[in-house]
């Protein structure tokens, strides 16, 4: 195996296929296969049905020189990887007597008979070799087929895990040259549309098409995370990689902004925290539409305590006027928003009032559709600001959203 080696992930079983459950393995496979910077060029998905696991082998042994498969090793009539593997192998599948004493033993010392079934997992394709079933009873195999290899691991995320981190991935290596890292990092953005952001940065992507090879960039639509652009970075070592994603993180900035407001796990929440901090401010926060969405996305971030004053629900008409001062009136507006703010600032004594309120739906609320949301901030001295919105999608999704541009509204009005 040289420069390049090809990897691929077949998950095998009917239940996938169902939509029973969610294939989670070849996940977890291709982000441990690149982490040690190898690459997963293909993942499929096939039943619990001999000739279409056969064809499926067939098909990624004939284009990739690792195929990793999991599932179907267990000792029940529908567990046929061994058998596909013996028919692709060419090989008979024998009893390994070394195997069938393991796994009586398996039994024997936790005081259970074993159902002869399980003997069925001691036949291996000749030739192969065994990874030791140290978690459950399903022995791992690594079948060579001609200068290609498969490794054949159990369904179960555990054995399938513990089988990988123990020999699989070691065993790969020590066949490839190429030791390359990949590495990624991913920007936050909020307040663009996706075909604006791409407009944007299309003088990035030209400058990679020019210099195609080693550093690729994706755009992940992340709904109430808004969008994500990933940058990867195949490099021989991770100091190399370090700057490399730093230099198009740059790039990125320069065009983007205060756009970003976050980078890999740091969200808005933490943004938010940061500047709050550092502005010594204190926060408090009125809420009507997302009856307290704001206040429990802040409340999971370690340290909000330390500027966070308080929350009130005033979900009520009569709530924004009594606890809130709020001129009697229309509630869905500008002036609701401002008086909101205003208040919840003075009830908490804080430095900051942030609220909202607004239209979740599915009804109209003083003839304003769904979706009409008005947040307001008050900040120090500062003529306290507005803005109305117009969010999509159902009344989850609009309080959702909500909650997000107020907290975004915030980040801008602290940074300008
Ligand atoms: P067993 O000895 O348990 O039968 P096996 O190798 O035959 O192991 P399967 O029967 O295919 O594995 O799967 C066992 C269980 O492992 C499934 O019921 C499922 O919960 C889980 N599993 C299988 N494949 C996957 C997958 N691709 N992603 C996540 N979970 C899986
Ligand atoms: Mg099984």
């Amino acid at each position: 195996m040289s420069e390049s080696t090809k990897v691929e992930v077949l998950a095998v079983g009917t239940e996938l296929l169902l939509g029973q459950i969610v294939d989670t393995n070849s996940t977890w496979l291709s982000q441990r296969l690149s982490e040690v910077g190898l690459t997963c060029y293909f993942q499929g998905k096939v039943g619990d049905n001999l000739d279409r696991i056969v064809l499926a082998m067939r098909s990624a042994l004939a284009r990739s020189d690792v195929l990793i498969v999991c599932g179907g090793l267990g000792p029940t009539q529908d567990d046929i990887t061994r058998e596909a593997i013996s028919v692709v192998a060419n090989q008979p599948l024998i009893s390994d007597r070394d195997l069938e004493r393991l796994i009586q033993e398996k039994f024997t010392s936790k005081g259970r008979e074993m159902p002869s079934n399980n003997l069925r997992q001691a036949q291996v394709p000749r030739g192969s070799q065994i990874i030791s079933p140290d978690l459950g009873t399903a022995p791992g195999l690594i079948v060579p087929i001609g200068n290609k290899r498969i490794y054949a691991l159990p369904g179960v995320p555990v054995e399938m895990k513990d089988m990988v981190d123990r020999c699989v991935i070691d065993d790969i290596l020590l066949r490839v040259q190429d030791r390359s890292t990949i590495s990624s990092r991913t920007l936050r953005i909020w307040g663009v549309s996706e075909s604006r952001l791409s407009e944007l940065i299309a003088p990035v992507f030209e400058e990679l098409d020019q210099h195609p090879g080693n550093v690729t960039l994706a755009f992940l639509a992340s709904g109430i995370d808004g969008i994500r652009i990933r940058i990867t970075a195949r490099v021989s070592s991770d100091q190399e990689a370090d700057s490399v994603l730093s230099a198009y993180e740059s790039s990125l900035r320069e065009i983007l902004g205060n756009l970003v407001y976050g980078v890999d796990n740091f969200g808005m929440e933490d943004a938010l925290l940061d500047l709050l901090s550092k502005g010594n401010e204190t926060l408090a926060i009125a809420e009507s539409i997302t009856a307290g969405l704001v206040a429990s996305r802040l409340g999971r971030t370690p340290g909000i305590s330390r500027v966070l004053k308080g929350a009130l629900v005033a979900y009520n008409n009569q709530a924004k006027f009594d606890l809130l001062k709020v001129t009697n009136g229309l509630v869905i507006s500008h002036e609701c928003a401002l008086e909101m703010a205003m208040g919840v600032r003075e009830l908490f004594g804080s430095t900051i009032g942030l609220a909202l309120t607004g239209v979740a739906g599915p009804d109209l609320q003083e003839e304003q559709p769904p979706g009409t949301v008005f947040v307001a901030c008050a900040i120090g001295d500062h003529k306290p600001k507005s803005r109305k919105l117009m969010l999509p999608g159902n009344r989850i999704s609009v309080q959702e959203l909500a909650a997000i541009s107020a907290m975004d509204f915030l980040r801008n009005s602290l940074i300008s």
